[in-house]
């Protein structure tokens, strides 16, 4: 089955997580993939730690998602610390377990790499290459950003980039977070005018912490505070973070609401390797009963 296949029919769910340390146990995560299955989600993906102490690591999960029998696994990867060759090796190896779903990425440089920066300078080189090396073989998912990605000078720019990656191969895009729905609505209208037709997957982050909002949007990914949730935070400011979660999942239930409303193609929730507030939010949302 693929994921294409299921976006053509109706709204995906899905799920992120992340791999542990290297030097961590799997089974707690293998704790919260189970909570997750409950949701009957139609695929998890795994990131990809290039460079860091995880590096591997996500092909471990991502086989045990496989093994599971309960969803399809998504194995992220990136450009960034991959030659061509360890990108055949690494596509091999997804092949031989059944891997046959990746999101193609550039990756961000980690803090003190000193390794290879890889042999493609931007994600669409690799997608066309895999594409080439291994035709229909991988569904192939790629990154985009609704409030333009953080280095790109102008959104004309970002898209025209986006429009590469689909044009290289891509089969769907999986967006950044965004918390300002009114803002997507507008990115939505653009891509497709500019001809980028392939589905797109909505990236949620849970609003469960103040401070995480403020790093997320502000401190790496230049994502916009919409009004509402600077109000929702200035009034909880000083609450308790037990008070803050409450309130900040009543507002991500709303604003998948919204997302819903527009008719986007899937809902892709970052569970930052935690399954109770996705489990309460996907409840809330109906999505608990599919
Ligand atoms: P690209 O598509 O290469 O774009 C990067 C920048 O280059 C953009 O500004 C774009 O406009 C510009 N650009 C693209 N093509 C050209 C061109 N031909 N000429 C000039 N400029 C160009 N990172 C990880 O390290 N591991 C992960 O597992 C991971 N998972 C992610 C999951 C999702 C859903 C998302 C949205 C992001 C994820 N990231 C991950 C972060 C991602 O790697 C970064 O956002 C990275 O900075 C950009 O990746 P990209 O694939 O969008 O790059």
């Amino acid at each position: 089955m693929k994921i294409t296949d299921i976006m053509a029919k109706r709204m995906s769910l899905s799920f992120e997580v992340f791999p542990p340390k290297a030097d961590k146990p799997l089974e707690p995560l293998l704790g919260v993939l189970d909570q997750l299955y409950s949701l009957e989600p139609d695929f998890v993906s795994c990131t990809y730690g290039a460079g860091g102490t995880n590096a591997g690591r996500h092909m471990e999960i991502c086989r045990a998602i496989l093994e599971s029998g309960k969803t399809i696994p998504i194995s992220h990867f990136t450009t960034i610390a991959n030659s061509r060759d360890d990108i055949r090796k690494q596509m091999d190896a997804c092949l031989s377990l059944g891997i046959n779903h990746i999101l193609a990425l550039r990756g961000d440089i980690p803090q003190g790499w000193e390794g290879t920066r890889g042999d493609f300078t931007h994600a669409s080189e690799m997608i066309r290459f895999i594409r080439r090396e291994y035709g229909d073989q991988f569904v192939i998912a790629m990154a985009g950003a609704p409030e333009k990605h953080i280095e790109a000078a102008t959104f004309a720019e970002d898209i025209a980039h986006l429009r590469m990656k689909q044009d290289a191969g891509a089969d769907f895009l999986m967006t950044q977070l965004c918390y300002d729905v009114e803002r997507f609505k507008r990115w939505l209208d653009t891509i497709r005018r500019t001809g980028v037709h392939i589905p797109v997957d909505v990236g949620i982050m849970p609003v469960l912490n103040k401070n995480s909002v403020i790093k997320m949007c502000l401190g790496t990914n230049g994502c916009s505070i919409p009004q509402p949730l600077a109000e929702l935070i200035s009034r909880y400011y000083n609450a308790s973070d037990e008070d803050f979660r409450k309130a900040g999942i009543e507002y991500t239930v709303k604003m998948v609401y919204e997302y819903m409303a527009l008719g986007i193609d899937g809902l892709h929730f970052y569970s930052l390797n935690k399954a109770d507030a996705a489990l309460t939010i996907c409840e809330a949302c109906g999505l608990s009963y599919r």
